[in-house]
């Protein structure tokens, strides 16, 4: 579905990333894990179309995305600060997408509507930001990035603001969404046990580059760098 092939990038003389290849299947639930600086959000800005690549190619279904605006991609984001409008309500918020899109405000609205039902927010359409909890706003900002029903579903930390409790209560339900929709999905975060839990597999970047892509029992009991096994041990 979605395929990277030698992908470089250099921000002046800095290589921040160096020949990654992937392939994604359509409706995987795939986690970028590694440590800061590592280039997980880099490759995600470069699917998303906000930075572009010095070298390499990056496709869906076989297409080409050099070209396409980030608003053409039909890809949904959600990064750790999510960046709702404070002057619109919830519901406004999740229908700025489809707006932007060209669809009527009746159906529209009811659209946007239905979304926040799925993320667990009915009855909270008419709230501002300021009047949600983090979690809350979190849900919202799902919602918004679900609501054009997008084909690639990019999440970038998108728990590191919230609580313990409340980051395990959104793992769970992040799965549960992303399993209902079928939205393919990649997850970034340096969070091992969070990666090893909700991922189908796991691609552990290290200096910009790919060091192990695998399922998380795999990645756990057959690491192949030293790197891999430090970092993915780390937390037990
Ligand atoms: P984190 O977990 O901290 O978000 P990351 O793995 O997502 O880290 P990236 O944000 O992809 O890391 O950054 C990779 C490297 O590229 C870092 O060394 C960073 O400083 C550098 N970098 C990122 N964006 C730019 C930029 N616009 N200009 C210069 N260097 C950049």
């Amino acid at each position: 579905y979605l395929n990277l092939s030698g992908v470089n990038k250099m921000f002046g003389d800095f290589q921040a990333l160096d020949d990654v290849n992937l392939d994604i299947e359509r409706g995987e639930f795939v986690t970028f894990l590694g440590p800061s600086g590592s280039g997980k959000t880099t490759t995600l800005m470069i699917i998303a179309g906000f930075e572009h690549a010095t070298k390499g190619r990056i496709t869906i279904d076989g297409k080409p995305l050099d070209g396409l605006k980030p608003y053409q991609r039909n890809i949904g984001i959600v990064f750790q600060n999510y960046a709702l409008f404070p002057h619109k309500t919830a519901v406004e918020n999740v229908y700025f997408p489809l707006q932007m899109r060209g669809a009527s405000r009746k159906e529209g609205l009811e659209k946007a509507n239905q979304m926040l039902e799925l993320v667990g927010l009915k009855g909270f359409s008419e709230r501002h930001p300021k009047e949600l909890s983090g979690g809350q706003q979190q849900r919202v900002a799902l919602a918004r990035a679900l609501v054009f029903e997008p084909s690639l579903l990019l999440l970038d930390e998108p728990l590191g603001a919230l609580d313990k409790n409340l980051r395990e209560q959104m793992q769970i339900e992040i799965k549960r969404i992303q399993k209902r929709l079928g939205v393919t999905t990649i997850f970034v975060t340096h969070d091992q046990t969070e990666a090893m839990s909700m991922s189908d597999r796991i691609v552990v970047f290290d200096k910009g580059r790919i060091e192990q892509v695998a399922d998380p029992l795999d990645l756990y009991h057959r690491p192949n760098t030293r790197f891999v096994a430090g970092f993915v041990g780390e937390s037990n």
